[in-house]
């Protein structure tokens, strides 16, 4: 482990594929979206792009596909499209050891955040509902509060501030690649999980701190780890 959990006073938590197991649907939603407007997304490229807010998704593929880029207007349309099909969808579950890790941060003393780049207000209600007692909303970054999504910096920069503390007191916990790129360009120590189907290797060139292959396993390192919880 490249840095010490007992220095960090805030935990950054990126939500689809961390707190909730939600990247199959996603993989599907899209999938699904870009054939119902002559373009395709192959699974991998989703885990690829992950964290990416939806507008910089359709771009990308759109010019990759199409040699043009989107209108804001076709954004829109095809965004609405993969939130329509994502509501669908059955019930996203909780990711497994999520609340025994959102326990273990807390009884830590860290302040909790999420950072995501989902616009999913179905999902993004839920987190409040299903993590009762260890999110607000005042502690929450998504696609709405930021410009620029990841992978660039500013939604950590912008949990940094609503946290009140420095990139040196924090700590991301990111599954996707341009997510562990983002948290590390906001000077964060970033704590990859691979909880997805993605080679370590992907996730590691992004220079996470550390890498842990399950929710669960972080769980227990936090546990064994955090003097305070001791
Ligand atoms: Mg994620």
């Amino acid at each position: 482990m490249d840095f010490d959990i007992n220095r960090k006073s805030a935990v950054l938590f990126d939500m689809d594929g961390v707190l909730y197991d939600s990247m199959p649907h996603h993989v599907e939603a899209w999938s699904r979206t870009f054939a119902d407007f002559g373009m395709h997304m192959e699974p991998t490229q989703v885990y690829m792009n992950e964290g990416c807010t939806g507008s910089y998704t359709i771009s990308k593929v759109s010019l990759e596909q199409r040699g043009h880029d989107a209108t804001p207007q076709e954004i829109e349309e095809i965004y609405a499209h993969k939130a329509e099909i994502f509501k669908t969808m059955p019930e996203v579950k909780i990711m497994k050891g999520a609340l025994e890790l959102m326990a273990n941060v807390r009884d830590s003393g860290c302040k909790i955040l999420i950072v995501t780049g989902s616009g999913q207000k179905n999902l993004i209600s839920r987190v409040l509902r299903d993590f009762d007692g260890f999110i607000v909303r005042e502690r929450m970054v998504t696609a709405f509060d930021v410009k620029r999504g990841k992978p660039f910096p500013d939604p950590y920069l912008k949990g940094l501030e609503l946290a009140g503390v420095d990139a040196s007191q924090a700590v991301v916990v990111e599954n996707a690649p341009l997510g562990i790129r983002a948290g590390v360009a906001a000077g964060i120590d970033t704590i990859a999980v691979n909880t997805g189907p993605l080679p370590d290797d992907v996730l590691l060139s992004e220079k996470p701190c550390a890498l842990f292959h399950s929710i669960c396993e972080l769980a227990d390192y936090w546990k064994r780890n955090f003097r305070k919880s001791l």
